[in-house]
Order: C-alpha cells, then sequence, then structure tokens
C-alpha cells in the first residue's frame, strides 16, 4: 500500500468506538498482574537456555531501502508537521538502518482524535494521553500533545510489522497471536516496562521535552543504558524491537534468569506504579551491586551520579 492510504485525523465513528475497545486492556488488579507476571517469569526461565542469545549486527540499508526512505520523505512534507518534524529529527538522531519499521509503518499509519475528559480516563481506568495500537497500527490522540504524538511515534518507529514486539516488549501469546503454540495465555508478555522507559528517554533527549511521564521507568532504563559500553547499541535494538540484544547485553552482567526476574520486575514496577515503590528502589540498588561488582570505580561513581533521584530530574532540565 502507498502513502496516498495515510489518513489522517479521522474523526469520530463506528471504528473508532471498535479501536476504543480494543485499547481498553482488561484491566487486572495487582495481586492478578503479580501472580501472572510471576507465572511468565518461571515459563521464561525454564524455557530460555533452548533459545540462543547472540549479538545482533543490523545490515545497512539496501539501495531500494534508500529510495523508500526518500520517497517516504517527500510525501511527509505534505503531512501534518510534526509527522515531518519526527522524521527529520529521527533521521538527524539514528543510523538509517534503524528506520526499517518507522518506514514501513508510517504508510499505513492512522491517527485518531478522541478527545476525552478525566471522568472518562478514570472510570476507564486509563491515565494516558495516547496511545498506538499495534496490531492496527494506529495512534489514537486523547489530548492534544505533541509530547504524546512523539512517543506514540516512537512506539511506530520500533514496532515489527508482525505485530508481535514493539521495541523491547515482547507479546508470547495474546488472543490473536500466538508466537509459541500451545503456550498457556498466562504467560503473555514480557518488557513492557523497559519498553516504556527507554521510548520516554528517548522522546525527551529527541525532542527536548522534560516529560516526567513513566519517569522511575525512565531512570531504570537509563541505568540498564549504562550498561552498555555504546549506548547507541542499545537504541539499534530498541528500533529494531530486540529484546534478545539487552538480555545479551546484560547476560556479561548476570545469569540468564536474573536477566528475567530483573524484566519482569521492571514489568510490576509499570503495572503497580506508584501503588508499590518498593520494587522500583529494590531494583535500582540490584542494579548498583551488579555494576558495582563488574565495573571500574570511575565508571560506578558515574553510575551512583545517575542513580540518585534528584539528579535525574536534574539531567532532565539540563536538555531542555
Ligand atoms: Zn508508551
Amino acid at each position: 500500500m502507498g502513502m496516498d492510504t495515510f489518513i489522517l485525523l479521522i474523526g469520530y465513528g463506528a471504528e473508532l468506538i471498535v479501536l476504543n475497545i480494543i485499547g481498553t486492556a482488561i484491566y487486572l488488579n495487582s495481586k492478578q498482574r503479580h501472580y501472572k507476571l510471576q507465572k511468565t517469569k518461571q515459563f521464561i526461565q525454564k524455557n530460555i537456555h533452548n533459545s540462543k542469545i547472540e549479538k545482533t549486527i543490523y545490515a545497512k540499508l539496501s539501495s531500494e531501502e534508500k529510495e523508500k526512505i526518500l520517497i517516504i520523505s517527500n510525501k511527509l512534507k505534505k503531512q501534518r508537521w510534526q509527522l515531518n518534524n519526527f522524521f527529520k529529527i529521527l533521521l538527524q538522531n539514528t543510523d538509517e538502518k534503524n528506520l526499517r519499521h518507522f518506514s514501513n509503518n508510517i504508510q499505513t499509519l492512522k491517527i485518531y482524535r478522541k478527545p476525552t475528559n478525566i471522568l472518562t480516563m478514570l472510570v476507564q481506568n486509563k491515565n494516558t494521553a495516547a496511545e498506538y495500537i499495534q496490531s492496527k497500527n494506529c495512534i489514537i490522540m486523547y489530548i492534544n500533545s505533541d509530547n504524546a504524538l512523539y512517543h506514540e511515534l516512537l512506539h511506530m518507529s520500533s514496532s515489527s510489522e508482525k505485530r508481535a514486539s514493539s521495541g523491547f516488549h515482547r507479546i508470547l501469546h495474546s488472543r490473536n497471536i500466538n508466537i509459541y503454540p500451545g503456550l498457556d495465555i498466562t504467560y503473555n508478555e514480557i518488557g513492557r516496562g523497559i519498553n516504556e522507559g527507554y521510548t520516554e528517554l528517548l522522546n525527551n533527549r529527541l525532542f527536548k521535552n522534560r516529560s516526567t511521564s513513566y519517569i522511575r521507568l525512565q531512570k531504570i532504563a537509563h541505568l540498564i543504558e549504562l550498561f552498555f559500553q555504546d549506548k547507541k547499541e542499545m537504541e539499534n535494538y530498541y528500533y529494531n524491537d530486540n529484546i534478545e540484544g539487552i538480555i545479551y547485553e546484560l547476560n556479561k552482567y548476570m545469569s540468564l534468569e536474573e536477566i528475567i526476574e530483573l524484566l519482569i520486575d521492571i514489568d510490576e514496577i509499570y503495572y503497580q506504579n506508584p501503588i508499590n515503590l518498593a520494587k522500583y528502589f529494590e531494583v535500582k540498588r540490584r542494579l548498583l551491586k551488579i555494576y558495582q561488582k563488574y565495573k571500574s570505580e570511575e565508571e560506578t561513581s558515574k553510575f551512583k551520579k545517575e542513580y540518585k533521584e534528584n539528579h535525574f530530574i536534574k539531567i532532565l532540565k539540563r536538555q531542555v
């Protein structure tokens, strides 16, 4: 499908209501969520040794792919300015091999606007300004915010066309997708927490925002980034929806079981925030302990600076 199928800013309609029902995830209380996450953790820990965790190197863009990006860049100039701006900034800040999902998804992306009020948000147990629905490749905007739009566009740019992984978030089993046939629906995802934190961290960096949404997950994502020799490598994994990249990198410092435990605990921080901050502080301490064990004194002192709560907020502000 070509760029002519771009449909932007469709108003209200039947489709929107359906999309909203899909988008409103079934609410699970935190106890059920905890149980579900623990089951997922045990399942992956049991099975991960059978999967090969290797370093991934991404091919440079072919001339056809380059041509495609050029055509897209011309067409985007005629779209709403935020889309063009997003593309330009992305291109300036990341390697073009990270634009594959962007260029595939942008061609069929739909953006809907669904203004909402606080009461509706409370009733639906939602506190999001916008959301990207990967299975439909569409963005729903609940409030008018460029910041929120860019966050969702980052999700789009890191989402596989197979619709089972987005950035560092991997769906193992859902009603529509069964990656591992026979797998119980209980074990359905990993990496949502790190994915949201890293997405918003990138959003702040790229667009010079100082958003505090997912502030704790941003911090965790940033601390994990410090384990990487080259932080661009984490970015490459993100845009190529490769959670295995993080697992590969952290495996230099932790066992596979410990990494899965960490990722699931970060998911729990996502689902329980702000009810349960104890998990957040515990995960941070765990990361520091491991970091200290393997990294130099100089690196550790830098890590400790980033580790402090107020310091991180200062960094966010300095970036503005
Ligand atoms: Zn998000």
